[in-house]
């Protein structure tokens, strides 16, 4: 008997419950990418502190040695082979071979369990002069983080080899780092309040953007006296529907993240109607108005920039907005969106379409009243001119982007 039928010998008597999709396969599939990616194991098989001899790799599996309790070096570190996995994840009921850790790690990373960014080395200095950059060119920017971009993603050439499906891995290697810098921003801002004893509310947009500063908003603690509210109204009657990056659903999942559902609010209306009319009884609606008054007051807001484009729109995509809506606005000037509130090369509001949220008036009251208003834009050149317009209209007071964006940003200023 041969090597391989040897190990699928041992796979076919793998239970049923490690089969696809189910939430065990799921468990196992985190654990095997965490040990790949994260464990370490000494390089040796005696503690180099103690020197005593240790025989099997659970004990070497560490940071530190289980017998002398000495913190190994990261030199004498290494990275777990996929055999290590396979061997420390062996039980009475499930043996994998290598080959299946492979296997189990591909799907973690399908699952979006596991993501792997390739990034250049970061240039830190070249990024704080970025952002030194950025605060003395736009005096209404009161703070920004820049992360490293991509060449590729600036270069309208080479974008247009990808698809929609095959760009976004790409965006998300500068994307997902701006991301976790917004919401560290965030989260200290939010410390901030409540140390000063006060009970702040962050207010929370909509769309793929947001929903990545929503996913990285995990305090090491509990922040119970944070109220988390929604920007605008529901973008979908369907909750449920596959990449629905709602406002209120993501305003839902931070306060469950903070611990603070009790305090969670809900905008229970349309984000957009069509008539002036319509928006004005919808907002006298007590339900809806005690909400939109809490975020008028917010401490704290957040949200990404869109250019009005009616062939790269979500909201015509969703069927919230037609086509000609989009038009319309342009029409009427409008460059540029903050969750649907569309706004002209001033940062001034557009008239044509009707958003139920907190408006850009009062936006840009909470900018001048130096409430933190966080916009995250970066990777997609076509958002740039949306960006200047916002920040130029005092519709954003902190800004976190990338290197790219920051240049084209400073040098058209
Ligand atoms: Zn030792």
């Amino acid at each position: 008997m041969d090597d391989s039928s040897l190990k699928s010998g041992r796979s076919r008597g793998r239970p049923s419950q490690y089969e696809e999709g189910g939430p065990a396969r799921r468990e196992i599939m985190f654990m095997a990418a965490r040990l790949y990616y994260e464990s370490r194991k000494l390089k040796r098989m005696e503690c180099p502190a103690c020197r005593r001899f240790l025989p099997t790799l659970r004990e070497r599996v560490a940071r530190r040695c289980p017998l002398c309790r000495a913190d190994w070096a990261v030199t004498e570190l290494t990275r777990l082979t996929q055999e290590d996995v396979a061997a420390l994840l062996e039980s009475p009921t499930f043996a994998p071979s290598r080959s299946e850790i492979q296997r189990l790690i591909g799907e973690a990373q399908d699952d979006g369990i596991l993501q792997i960014h390739v990034l250049r080395a970061q240039e830190d200095h070249e990024l704080a002069d970025c952002r030194d950059e950025l605060l003395s060119v736009f005096p209404g920017l009161l703070e920004a983080r820049v992360v490293k971009g991509r060449e590729d993603l600036f270069d309208l050439d080479a974008l247009k080899a990808h698809t929609a499906e095959s760009i976004r891995p790409v965006r998300n290697a500068v994307l997902v780092p701006a991301a976790r810098a917004a919401a560290e921003l965030i989260l200290g801002i939010l410390h901030k309040h409540l140390e000063e004893g006060k009970e702040p509310t962050l207010c929370i947009s909509w769309g793929y953007v947001v929903h990545l500063i929503a996913d990285a908003l995990r305090p090491a603690e509990a922040m119970p006296a944070v109220t988390v509210a929604p920007f605008v109204g529901a973008l979908t009657a369907h909750p449920f529907e596959a990449n629905v990056y709602d406002s209120n659903l993501l305003a839902q999942q931070v306060s469950e993240q903070f611990h603070s559902e009790e305090r969670a609010l809900w905008l229970a209306s349309p984000a957009f109607v069509r008539h002036e009319g319509e928006r004005d009884s919808l907002t006298k609606c007590i339900l809806v108005q005690e909400v939109l008054e809490q975020i008028r007051k917010a401490h704290v807001v957040t949200f990404s920039i869109a250019p009005a484009d009616e062939d790269n729109s979500t909201l015509v995509e969703r069927g919230l907005l037609k086509r000609e809506d989009v038009l319309l606005v342009k029409r009427n000037g409008a460059i540029g969106e903050i969750a649907g509130h569309f706004f002209d090369q001033n940062g001034r509001p557009v008239s044509g379409v009707y958003p139920i949220g907190l408006g850009l008036d009062p936006l840009r009251d909470l900018v001048s009243n130096r409430r933190a208003v966080v916009t995250l834009v970066a990777a997609d050149r076509r958002r740039v001119e949306p960006l200047r317009a916002a920040i130029r209209g005092g519709l954003v007071n902190i800004l976190v982007t990338d290197h790219l964006t920051a240049k084209t940003l400073v040098t058209q200023a």
